[in-house]
């Protein structure tokens, strides 16, 4: 039973759409490396298309109907997207789902420190990476800044031209004698992830100041962040500072085949997930898009998929579109359809030993689903329903979309989770799907440019049939 290479049959029109909407695909992965940056974008491109605040609905008090557009903000970090269908709201919604935040190192509190006139960020880094693979890479210094006054400082240094870079150093093989013995996950340790910013000191040689004055160099950058930034020191106790490697999303391969990028997971399925929504003029289901944060930790937190924003949100949608009552709340959720979208291991033929062949997801052969994730024995998986991944399979044959079925690996190899169960626990229909990814977790992912199409037509698809 083996899938179909999509790039076998596309005619060059279609492999003009596909580089094209992978371009724009590129610049958006560039731009936005961080959950806020994300939820920045879309807001901006979702009101150009017509979209309305929530919070500006319900304050109007107007009446939502069948093709109306709405958006919920989520602190900035998360959000939901409805278009409201002809079907009465309780009759379920068609839901994409994927994550914002990706894997990456995020500066302490108390960051800021000088050893021997150096001057480093200390960090503690964020979901599953793999230690040694963060060193000697131009980093980027992205995210907020918050004042007692409440006033935002954005930051994102590291980006343009001719901005500095940052990074964490590694040990020079010439010494590495005692490191290179050590288990992978202990080469490079999470303690030791210090991101250098500065070595220049402050000329301490004012009348009366003393030679031996301590901790120039950080005085010196202090200075600078004050002068540039107009942050103090103890601003840092309110910020949310992303290490990010530096630089924008390229083509991969002679045949530019691919995309390589920072924080494809979970942005590849999120971006296509999006733009599949704004195709979408007056469902008969109402389609919705949920753009979450915090996966990569276990979905926790206030903008992570385990908070009450769906839910009540959803509450709000039906309140404006006169269909509130909670009886209809439960039976518009369980009666939802769900794509839950997030990156699939790609074979790599580097290291094919971790996958079985019938059972992996392939560059080129379209969208992933996976029954189920999970490890040992399936365990903390969604295991989608056989009924529904018949309705799935029905959907994409019918609107000629690329996909193919996949495990995380072999048996017993290892394993991953997403947001799918989060879904399942209100009782609706929910299946795993998104792109394959190589080097998934590392500072530089890679993906099909075909699979991303196919997973943008698989959405659509999805929203108008399911
Ligand atoms: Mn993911
Ligand atoms: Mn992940």
């Amino acid at each position: 039973m083996e899938r179909k290479n999509a790039w076998k049959s596309y005619t060059s029109a279609e492999v003009k759409r596909v580089f094209d909407f992978s371009d724009q695909y590129k610049a958006f992965l560039s731009d936005c490396k961080t959950e806020r940056e994300c939820v920045a974008y879309f807001v901006k491109k979702a009101e150009k298309a017509g979209f309305k605040n929530l919070k500006d609905v319900i304050a109007s008090g107007k009446k939502l109907k069948a093709g109306d557009k709405v958006y919920a903000d989520n602190y900035g970090k998360a959000m939901s997207l409805f278009v409201i269908g002809t079907d009465p709201i309780e009759r379920g919604i068609n839901i994409l789902g994927a994550h914002i935040d990706s894997p990456r190192l995020d500066l302490k509190q108390n960051p800021l420190y000088e050893d021997q006139e150096l001057v480093l960020l200390d960090t503690h880094y964020y979901g599953g990476v793999k230690k040694y693979q963060w060193v000697t890479l131009p980093l980027a210094l992205h995210g907020v800044i918050v004042k007692k006054d409440g006033k935002k400082v954005p930051v994102c240094i590291g980006e343009k031209p001719d901005d500095p870079v940052f990074g964490v150093s590694d040990l020079l093989i010439h010494l590495s004698a005692t490191q290179l013995e050590k288990k992978g996950n202990k080469v490079v340790e999470g303690e030791d992830l210090n991101v250098l910013v500065g070595s220049m000191p402050e000329k301490p040689a004012k009348d009366g100041e003393k030679e031996d004055a301590k901790d120039l160099v950080k005085k010196k950058i202090l200075a600078l962040l004050k002068k540039e930034y107009k942050i103090e020191e103890e601003d840092f106790l309110s910020a949310e500072i992303e290490v990010v490697p530096a630089g924008p999303a390229r083509d991969y391969g002679f045949d530019r085949s691919m995309i390589m990028g920072y924080g494809h997971d979970d942005r590849c399925c999120a971006y296509p997930s999006f733009e599949a929504l704004l195709t979408i003029p007056r469902p008969r289901r109402t389609a919705c898009c949920l753009l979450v944060d915090k996966e990569e930790i276990g979905s926790v937190g206030a903008t992570g998929m385990e908070s009450k924003f769906f839910e009540n949100t959803l509450a709000e949608v039906m309140n404006c579109a006169g269909q509130y009552k909670d009886l209809s709340l439960r039976r518009a959720i369980t009666a939802s359809k769900a794509l839950s979208s997030d990156v699939s291991a790609a074979f790599d033929p580097n290291y094919p030993s971790v996958m079985e062949k019938k059972n992996c997801a392939y560059f080129g052969r379209g969208l992933v689903f996976n029954k189920y994730t999970g490890a040992r024995g399936k365990s903390g998986s969604n295991d989608a329903n056989a009924e529904y991944m018949g309705e799935m399979r029905r959907i994409f044959d019918k609107h000629k979309v690329f996909f193919q079925t996949a495990e995380l690996g072999k048996v017993d190899q290892g394993g991953g989770g997403t947001i799918a169960y989060i879904f399942g626990n209100y009782g609706m229909q929910v299946i795993d799907s998104g792109v394959a990814v190589l080097n998934m977790h590392a500072p530089w992912e890679i993906i099909s440019k075909a699979d991303l199409y196919e997973a943008y037509k698989g959405y659509i698809a999805f929203l108008k049939e399911a």
